[in-house]
């Protein structure tokens, strides 16, 4: 048995044909190979193809296209839905296409699908070089890409997508294809957004720029009364100083980890996380100042910021997001912080049934707002705020309170919102297509007729969908 109607001669011949392995249910790595990130996530595929190579991934493409089998494809594996594996059917599984090619001379690097942001942070720091990702280093580069990518360069040089000049793409009718400026236009701007809508993107060429190697890591804690003094300041202080330093606001309770000195253990704190973006000798201090007014709003519960290398920076929020607990995540765009907002987003934070959940505020605008709503699939990119909401857990049985704490948030922020979602972050999408057509704004009819031209019959759906258009 191989899974529901799949003959064992027929998988035998999959397997012979892959470079890789095919994971099937009786093989002793099977739970391994179908356990994602989120502990929330337990479904078990027919098997998981463990990709080599292209050749691996167009093999997988036209096995379950030929003989009916849902379809999954699996980047990082930390997509907070968990659709990076399905029941009964077929994951492609990229996890072991990890190649990096870095050219410091044209500022661009290549990487394979399965890399997470650690991979391609440490060969392009070897330069002194980045790409803008994401602020967790095991999260996939895949998921990121292909929905935006926020982190913490995302004001100075716009996000993921906005960095991709080039990528390889196998379509459901196993077609490998280029899809940059000059070939496959149509597909080039629907992946920067859309998803994995469109096939599996095997390997992903950016734009490079300098960095570090050494950066200042802003990392404050700020008693949570004064949260609207805090949040306002540094939209202030954003207006004010052209660094494009991309703060993150976090709305949370101290946990009781040694980093954080006993006395201020279970507070409730409003954070201002930011990483310097200057490159070369002196690098750090030049950061130190920029990022300096941050640290001196009011009176801290304490101040870990430091000067750290770059590929540090990218990396000390890790253990925050640990493989097997429980996620739920939301998020939404606003306008501007009014006081009833500040007022909700604090009250809010203290019901959180969690101590590990939070309430983050993305502070955007910059580069990413630069580019044209059009010019991407991405949308709401000039939306000023981007609100997480973040319920983290322990225990299976507090599930259905974090979930509630998630959906009521998620249900009164919107109130004060400009409609717009940010699709990396949700998780399950039981909104159906309200919350997705939230998240692709007025780019959905467009990315609908791309979908139809490249995946007419929906092979690629695990993801935020896109329903092919009727041509
Ligand atoms: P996966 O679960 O592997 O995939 C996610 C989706 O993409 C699935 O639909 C999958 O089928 C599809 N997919 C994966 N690989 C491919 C491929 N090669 N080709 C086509 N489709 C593919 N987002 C931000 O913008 N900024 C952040 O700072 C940030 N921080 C995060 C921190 C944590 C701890 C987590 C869990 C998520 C964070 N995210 C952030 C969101 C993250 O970018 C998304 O969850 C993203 O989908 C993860 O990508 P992945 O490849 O790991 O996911």
């Amino acid at each position: 048995p191989g899974g529901p109607g799949l003959p064992r001669p027929l998988l035998d011949e999959f397997a012979r044909r892959l470079h890789g392995r095919l994971v099937l249910p009786e093989d002793p790595d099977y739970h391994a190979a179908r356990t994602l990130w989120n502990g929330m996530i337990d479904r078990r595929p027919a098997c998981v193809a463990r990709c080599r190579d292209e050749d691996d991934v167009v093999a997988a493409v036209n096995f379950a296209r030929d003989n009916g089998l849902p379809l999954a494809v699996r980047g990082g594996g930390h997509g907070v839905a968990g659709q990076a594996v399905c029941d009964g059917g077929l994951v492609v599984d990229l996890s072991e296409m990890t190649d990096v090619d870095v050219d410091p001379e044209g500022r661009t690097v290549r990487a394979q699908g399965g890399c997470t942001l650690a991979d391609l942070d440490r060969a392009t720091q070897r330069h002194g070089l980045a790409v803008p990702l994401g602020v967790v280093s095991a999260t996939g580069i895949a998921g990121l890409t292909l929905s935006g990518g926020m982190g913490w360069l995302r004001r100075k040089y716009g996000l993921s997508c906005d960095n991709l000049v080039s990528a390889r793409v196998v379509v459901a009718d196993g077609r490998v294809l280029t899809a940059n400026a000059d070939e496959h236009q149509d597909l080039f701007w629907a992946i920067r957004g859309g998803g994995g809508n469109f096939g599996v993107v095997t390997s992903f060429e950016y734009r490079l720029h300098p960095v570090g190697p050494e950066v200042f890591l802003c990392n404050v804690y700020y008693p949570q009364e004064h949260a609207a003094e805090v949040l306002r300041a540094c939209e202030r202080h954003l207006a004010d100083v052209p660094g494009e330093a991309a703060p993150l606001g976090v709305l949370g309770r101290i946990p009781a980890v040694e980093a954080f000195p006993e006395a201020v253990h279970g507070k409730p704190f409003v954070a201002l996380l930011a990483v310097s973006c200057a490159a070369g000798e002196g690098a750090a201090e030049e950061g130190e100042r920029a990022l300096r007014p941050l640290r001196q709003i009011t009176e801290p519960l304490c101040d870990l910021s430091e000067a750290v290398s770059c590929v540090q920076a990218q990396t000390f929020l890790d253990e925050d997001y640990p493989d097997g607990m429980f996620y739920y995540w939301k998020a939404v765009n606003a306008p501007g912080l009014g006081d009833e907002l500040i007022e909700r987003l604090t009250a809010h934070a203290a019901a959180a049934p969690s101590p590990d959940s939070t309430i983050d505020v993305w502070y955007q605008g910059g580069a990413m707002a630069r580019v044209a709503e059009h010019e991407t699939a991405f949308a709401n990119r000039g939306a000023p705020y981007l609100f997480g909401i973040e319920a983290n857990w322990a225990q299976e049985a507090d599930s259905e309170r974090n979930l509630a704490w998630v959906r009521e948030t998620f249900a009164d922020l919107r109130r004060f919102s400009t409609g717009g979602v940010y699709l990396n972050f949700p998780g399950f999408l039981e909104e159906g297509t309200q919350l997705l057509r939230a998240g692709y704004g007025g780019n959905y009819e467009r990315l609908s007729a791309v979908k139809a031209a490249y995946d007419p019959g929906n092979l690629f759906r695990f993801n935020a969908n896109i329903q092919p258009s009727a041509r």
